[in-house]
């Protein structure tokens, strides 16, 4: 039984939701405003938040950033807007996955489903929480502690950027493509948000202290991908 906590100010929709919920097997916590739902995920943290971006107390996109600076709990965003740019927003923001306004009830239940099978996290049983430490020049990682170092110094990645590191370090001396990336790191299989993956891209060489022009281990193969080599 999954834990789930249903941030959501709309009553009809919250009983809807916690009714369809409760059905498939899940246990739901709800609640109406986005700081009690901070407070709920400090206290007792769920498996999944299901966060309306439209709630009374908070913008949207600020919830989600204080949810995500206290929490590292999976995100499916509920909006109702279906923009591109809205989308990357909400996912730079932090969120795992999103649903439009208006949605059917199985298609969020697909959803939570999916997310809750990928994010069982570094404690669950499986395949990555027993791969050993990973190596390619100076950086080391480390998928079952979920612990990156470079040159020795930790580095503090975000879940997305480790998993985007994790993948290109799998894959060192490989040209791996954007739709690659967004379809094993981000699940995203039917693309659309190219930028998201440049955007992380960015922020993963600034923490590995290089930039794009004169890269160390991230190089941008033009019109392809990227490929994590090494320095020689
Ligand atoms: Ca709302």
């Amino acid at each position: 039984v999954a834990q789930l906590l249903l941030v959501e100010d709309d009553a009809a929709i919250r009983g809807a939701l916690i009714r369809v919920l409760t059905e498939r097997g899940h246990a739901v916590t709800s609640t109406p405003s986005a700081l009690s739902a901070l407070q709920h995920v400090t206290e007792s943290p769920p498996d999944l938040v299901l966060l309306d971006l439209g709630l009374p107390d908070l913008g949207g996109y600020e919830a989600l950033r204080m949810l995500r600076a206290v929490s590292t709990v999976p995100v499916v965003v509920v909006t109702a807007r279906d923009d591109e740019a809205s989308i990357i927003q909400v996912l730079d923001a932090g969120a795992d996955d999103y649903v439009v306004k208006p949605f059917g009830t199985g298609q969020i239940e697909a959803r939570i489903r999916a997310v809750l099978r990928r994010g069982a996290g570094p404690g669950a049983a499986g395949a990555a929480s027993q791969e050993g430490p990973l190596r390619a020049g100076g950086l080391l990682l480390d998928p079952a502690a979920h612990e990156a170092t470079l040159d020795g110094a930790p580095l503090d990645l975000s879940r997305r950027e480790f998993d985007l590191l994790h993948y290109l370090v799998q894959r060192a001396g490989q040209v791996v493509s954007r739709r690659d990336l967004l379809t094993h790191v981000w699940h995203l299989p039917y693309g659309g948000a190219d930028k998201t993956v440049d955007v992380h891209i960015s922020w993963l060489r600034r923490k590995l202290g290089e930039t794009a022009q004169e890269p160390r281990y991230l190089h941008t193969v033009r019109g392809v991908g990227v490929k994590l080599s090494p320095p020689s």
